[in-house]
């Protein structure tokens, strides 16, 4: 088959080595080959980076909510549009539009306006490979920054109105797994290959532990909007981190999670349960100031999003490459780890590991390029390059 675009220079991070001094070839939007470097390209666009650079697969956030003014609430394909272009320039190809709590009403608009964006919306961006419902199924007592005002119980008939507003686009449901018909709700979930997730919720360990048993398998970001680890009270926290069939998100900001407690979850759950998260609001990338979350004035300040009224954190305005950056910096794992928590185990859960999440021939090329301080250089989307800070 013929290239028609070469990739020289970095380290290739693939799913279980690392090459140096190779090239990737790319055709018809797919990684075709990863090859000594030839002097001859024939007629294939060549593109070189520094060997102290990374070529890492596209990353994969499964929890997002806004970038750069927009929110996925704002329920209009102009805030699609610019979060979706946002999202390229951290290196993020691929992700979960995530709602907030609302009213049936307002959420029914937002997965029609998903939905339209999915189906002919611009494909030079990020790509939204489906919603990740944050509430209303949660707990009161563990509210976070969701309003109050809209919660409910889970509730089967309301989630299909839903989905099927959303063409079935709905991935990813976060629930309080305590809360009354959650059972019967999760045993559904995975019947309709939707993926239950434990988060917001005030579940002692035996109630996590019955979730867990009914269907869940990810956890929204762990240790926050929880109960949590106590010695004498084990809480949702410990339930997750000791059960496998549980895929843990966190958010590594530094300021969500303590680093201490970053290095000790990666010990216990190892890379392949961990899937890195950003949570952000659309504050990110807008520097420092007041914004809105979900109805609620929000104060962007050091890098911490913090509700106006009570001073909780609400979401953050963390970047997909940073929290790659954090994590290599507080963990000091493998470029193989970072990888597989930034790409790989989110396409595995989302059943699309095929055709994305690691570097490897016949897959599509999306990739990101980092220099050696991990800024994003370069985003490719089906071997279009569709980022560049040089070229
Ligand atoms: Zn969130």
């Amino acid at each position: 088959m013929k290239t028609d675009l070469i990739i020289r220079g970095p380290s290739i991070h693939g799913e279980a080595e690392t090459w140096k001094g190779s090239e990737l070839h790319i055709a018809l939007g797919k990684i075709q080959a990863i090859s000594a470097q030839t002097a001859l390209a024939g007629s294939a666009e060549v593109i070189d980076f520094p060997t102290s650079y990374h070529l890492i697969p596209g990353m994969i956030d499964m929890h997002i909510h806004g970038a750069d003014h927009a929110d996925v609430m704002d329920a209009s394909q102009a805030a699609l549009t610019t979060i979706s272009q946002a999202l390229l320039k951290e290196g993020t190809t691929s992700f979960l539009a995530t709602t907030m709590t609302e009213t049936s009403d307002k959420l029914l608009k937002v997965m029609a306006e998903v939905n339209e964006f999915i189906q002919h919306g611009s494909k030079t961006g990020a790509e939204i490979i489906g919603l990740h419902l944050e509430g209303p199924f949660i707990s009161p007592a563990k509210i976070g920054a969701q309003r109050g005002d809209a919660l409910l119980n889970p509730n089967i008939e309301v989630f299909e109105s839903w989905q099927k507003a959303a063409g079935n686009h709905i991935k990813l449901v976060t629930l309080a797994p305590e809360l009354e018909g959650a059972k019967v709700f999760i045993e559904h979930l995975v019947k309709r290959g939707v993926i239950a997730s434990i988060g917001h919720s005030n579940a002692n360990f035996a109630e996590a532990n019955s979730g867990i048993s009914a269907g869940i398998t990810h956890a929204t970001h762990l240790y926050n909007a929880m109960s949590g680890l106590h010695h004498s009270d084990p809480g949702a926290a410990l339930a997750i981190l000791v059960d496998q069939r549980v895929v843990a998100e966190l958010i590594v900001d530094g300021v969500h999670v303590h680093p201490e407690m970053i290095r000790f979850t990666l010990k216990v759950k190892g890379a392949q349960h961990v899937v890195l998260v950003t949570d952000a609001m659309r504050a990110k990338c807008c520097g420092e100031g007041e914004f809105d979350l979900g109805g609620q004035a929000v104060i962007v300040k050091n890098n911490e999003a913090r509700l106006k009224q009570n001073g909780k954190l609400a979401g953050s305005v963390l970047k997909m490459n940073q929290a790659l950056k954090n994590m290599l910096h507080f963990s000091h794992c493998s470029m193989q780890d970072i990888v597989a928590m930034v790409s790989g185990n989110p396409a595995r859960a989302l059943g699309l590991f095929d055709s994305k999440g690691s570097i490897a021939v016949g897959k599509l090329a999306d990739l990101v390029v980092l220099d050696e301080h991990y800024q994003v250089v370069a985003t490719l989307r089906s071997g279009k390059l569709v980022y560049s800070i040089s070229h």
